[in-house]
């Protein structure tokens, strides 16, 4: 699985004919200055790139089938420059499969206002050529998002990068193969869902496994391979004593790194770019997948337990959104409460698989029971998870469509240290408070499997929403449980009228 290539984002320009080829050429080189403006920011991660002003309805339906084809391209930003008479765009936009961001800009800051003339005025109408274009985005129904203000703003630029961040999300999980060792955690009703209706609307194919394919693999791993592993574990963690070599345990992380190189070749060989594992099914191997599970997602896999496809396919998304933010990703589960002392807090983990993106320090790698999974002893790399804010969204099937649930949320220090939990864990402060988010987020049917990230905020997520056309609820600093109550209803509405007969 290659997760390497910047994506690319293209600016379109529209213009027209009426001011002559030399007003045409002015609209070229400012709107040159814009993208450039956007590209040297250095605050955008998709590479920015010009095409040429579009002044008709063919040259628009053909940017936009390239744009279509072009799997670099992951999404378009579309300025009208001059006033530019929208029924061009009318067959063009129909064709975009690709996501829209409508950049509502004008390459001069400040109003001449002693020189200003009718010259100016012509050259700087973006104001109500985009209204125009609006206009016509509405009226189609084009999803988009629209940015407004000047490029030279760093927050618009952020907004644009968030805005890309999701498309580049929205691109890996189109293309996305998901492996499913053994079903779901038996019983279990969240995890579950339509994988037929999950290929349709966000392009992840999920397949199941035996799990013994998975174990022939791992039995497979050459000892040379495992000795060069476990060289860099030593080197990259704090490794327990009892798993170095030499130690009493040694051959268990071993047997660690042989899951691992068989697992990371199992998914590499199937171009597989996420996974799941249940511990009810673990068929020959001796562990239940941990620390091997860690550091998959570290590098861009993703994951889900007890089956959670779901959850996997949106980690595999959010982490393909935070590539080089140099901030954290993880699978998580909302686990204990703190009602206080204090500012109530939920701790979260999971059974071993945290990602040590999130890790606040060097992660210790141990070894400890598990009384679950029926298996020896996994091994497991124990942290705290970095303070700071941070979002977590969870996936769940309706019925009759897929939600997103999301809150916004401050990770925390624990309160205090603690030295008998051996797995990695987070310690946060959901907004507005813990009860206002677990109301809402109970009230919304959201599942207790997540993805937390540290990487990119609640904006890109609903971003990312939008594109795949699912619904979003947002839990944050100014909602009330009664609010979010009405937001869903009016949302069942909408949705169950937008999906339309079929
Ligand atoms: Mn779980």
């Amino acid at each position: 699985m290659s997760f390497a290539g910047k994506p690319q984002v293209w600016f379109l320009t529209g213009g027209q004919h009426l001011y002559g080829p030399e007003t045409l050429d002015q609209v070229a080189a400012q709107s040159q200055q814009i993208q450039r403006m956007l590209s040297e920011s250095g605050r955008i991660s998709t590479e920015i790139v010009w095409k040429p002003v579009l002044t008709d309805a063919a040259a628009i339906r053909g940017i936009m089938q390239e744009a279509n084809n072009d799997p670099s391209c992951v999404g378009v930003i579309a300025w009208m420059h001059t006033f530019s008479p929208a029924k061009m765009w009318i067959t063009g936009l129909d064709l975009l499969r690709k996501p829209l961001l409508h950049l509502h800009t004008q390459l001069n800051e400040a109003l001449p206002w002693s020189t200003i003339d009718m010259d100016f005025m012509n050259l700087n109408q973006a104001a109500h050529g985009d209204r125009e274009f609006a206009y016509i985005q509405t009226r189609i129904g084009v999803a988009r998002k629209t940015v407004a203000g000047h490029a030279s703003d760093p927050h618009l630029a952020e907004r644009i990068d968030g805005w890309a961040r999701a498309a580049a999300g929205v691109a890996h999980l189109r293309s996305l193969k998901l492996a499913r060792f053994g079903d779901n955690m038996r019983d279990v009703a969240v995890t579950e869902g339509d994988k037929v209706e999950a290929e349709l609307r966000f392009g992840v194919s999920v397949n199941t496994y035996g799990v013994n394919d998975l174990v022939a693999k791992v039995d497979a791993v050459s000892d040379a391979d495992i000795d060069l592993l476990v060289a860099d574990y030593a080197e990259t963690y704090r490794l327990a004593a009892e798993l170095a070599r030499g130690g009493d345990r040694h051959d268990s992380l071993r047997y660690a790194a042989r899951i691992e190189i068989g697992l990371r070749s199992f998914l590499d060989e199937g171009g597989f770019g996420a996974f799941t594992t249940n511990f009810q099914d673990l068929g020959g191997l001796r562990q239940l997948p941990g620390l091997a599970v860690q550091r998959l997602m570290a590098d861009g896999y993703g994951f889900g337990g007890e089956g959670d496809w779901k959850t996997s396919a949106l980690l595999a998304a959010v982490k393909a959104m935070g590539v080089g933010t140099g901030r954290g990703t993880s699978f998580m589960e909302d686990y204990t409460y703190h009602f206080g002392p204090g500012t109530p807090k939920i701790l979260g983990a999971h059974m071993l698989e945290v990602c040590p993106t999130i890790a606040a320090d060097q992660p210790s790698c141990e070894i400890h029971p598990l009384g679950i999974g029926d298996r020896e002893d996994p091994v497991r790399l124990v942290f705290d998870a970095t303070p700071g804010p941070a979002v977590v969204i969870g996936l769940a099937d309706l019925g009759d469509r897929f939600r997103l649930v999301a809150n916004e949320i401050t990770v925390v220090p624990p309160d205090e240290p603690l030295p008998n939990l051996s797995v990695a864990r987070a310690v946060w402060q959901p907004a507005p408070s813990l009860s206002t988010s677990a109301e809402c987020w109970l009230t919304a049917g959201g599942p207790h499997h997540t993805v937390m990230t540290h990487a990119v905020g609640a904006e890109t997520l609903r971003d990312f929403a939008t594109m795949a056309a699912t619904e979003l609820v947002l839990i944050d600093s100014s909602t009330t449980p009664a609010q979010f109550g009405d937001r869903l209803r009016w949302n069942a509405a909408y949705h169950r009228l937008a999906a339309g007969i079929r």
